[in-house]
């Protein structure tokens, strides 16, 4: 295990770079500082991140090595210091610690390993079996989560509540994981945008499940546990029903993110825009929740899933290539010319991405 502030590479975390200089140009001095410091920790694990990313062929699939798939949780406490991963304090199958971040980091790494394993039949995030590790109390006054590929390693938050009380949260950071292990898409412009957004799609089903929410129930707010209980004007970090409207805050700034093509942001910032542009996959996907009702992972989830593994999907994919296989999944699927695949073609013209 590295034991300095860089592991070999890591994952976007959850609080985009856009929302922390917001913060380092509107807030308090202590405010400041901790984004300016946070940012500075996210500079370095970015950049380990840019020059390893995933190697895997398009097409080719790591099959399961163990015929019985089994959870294996260990929770680390990393004493408010940066490296990684601490000092082991609750394995699988013993008891809770008694403190709360732990105890959260082992439920939410179990909640996103048992809907991987119940819906999909998939032993863990690369599918293989993968440890899962949970890093608490990283660094002072860290207020972001993130996934190194080793591991997920969590702040204790400050603007925002502490990051393991958020389960999408930890389901999306982890889904970075499996797009890693299954596509591999490249982490900038609309490739990077669609990355995000299939983060947030399994990461909003994760918490359904936990809370036994069927489409028309759930909120599809990306971290609203992260906004409760603080001071921050908004309702999470993304609205997936309404991309654009989580949040209006003076120190946070305004929700940037579309719904529709017609509001694509150019940028280069934040890797082309990854955090912004997602808003527009995610309300394709959240539409096609919703028209085919009942619980989202059953249907529109499942649709997402093979895609995701669709061979035909690249590291350079983009929308409309998703689009496109979407619906071609959802008549493999559920029959050509059903309900369930013109919900999918339906709900894609919706925001602006129409496949030829
Ligand atoms: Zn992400």
């Amino acid at each position: 295990m590295s034991s300095s502030l860089c592991p070999p590479f890591s994952f976007a975390s959850i609080i985009p770079p856009i929302i922390m200089q917001n913060v380092a140009r509107n807030g308090t001095s202590t405010e400041r500082d901790m984004a300016i410091h946070t940012l500075g920790i996210g500079e370095s694990f970015r950049a380990y991140r840019a020059a390893q990313l995933p190697t895997l062929p398009p097409g080719v699939r790591r099959m399961p090595l163990m015929a019985q798939a089994t959870m294996m949780r260990s929770i680390y406490d990393a004493d408010y210091k940066t490296e990684l991963p601490g000092r082991l304090v609750r394995t699988e199958g013993a008891p809770p610690t008694g403190d709360p971040m732990a105890d959260e980091a082992y439920d939410g790494l179990g909640a996103v390993w048992t809907f991987y394993n119940d819906v999909y039949d998939r032993n863990s995030i690369d599918d293989r079996g993968m440890p899962m590790l949970g890093v608490v109390h990283f660094g002072k006054q860290f207020d972001n989560a993130f996934w190194d590929t080793r591991q997920m390693v969590f702040g204790d938050g400050g603007l925002f509540k502490r990051f393991t009380a958020a389960v999408d949260v930890i389901g999306h950071e982890l889904t970075h994981g499996v797009t890693h292990y299954e596509t591999g898409l490249n982490y900038f412009q609309q490739s990077g945008a669609l990355n995000e957004s299939i983060s947030d799609v399994f990461g909003i089903m994760v918490k359904q499940r936990v809370r036994n929410l069927k489409a028309e129930e759930s909120d599809w707010i990306i971290g609203a546990e992260l906004f409760r209980g603080t001071n921050l004007q908004g309702v999470g970090l993304r609205s997936m029903k309404a991309p654009g409207t989580a949040y209006d805050d003076p120190v946070l700034g305004k929700d940037p993110q579309p719904g529709h093509m017609q509001g694509y942001v150019k940028t280069f910032n934040d890797n082309g825009g990854v955090h912004i542009n997602s808003g527009i996959p995610n309300n394709a996907f959240y539409r096609v929740a919703v028209a085919l009702g009942g619980y989202a992972w059953e249907k529109a989830g499942r649709i997402w899933y093979e895609t995701l593994r669709d061979p035909k999907i690249r590291r350079n994919s983009g929308f409309t290539a998703f689009a496109r296989q979407t619906i071609y999944n959802a008549g493999v699927l559920f029959g050509v010319g059903s309900k369930e695949q013109k919900a999918v073609s339906e709900a894609w013209r919706q925001v602006g991405v129409q496949p030829k």
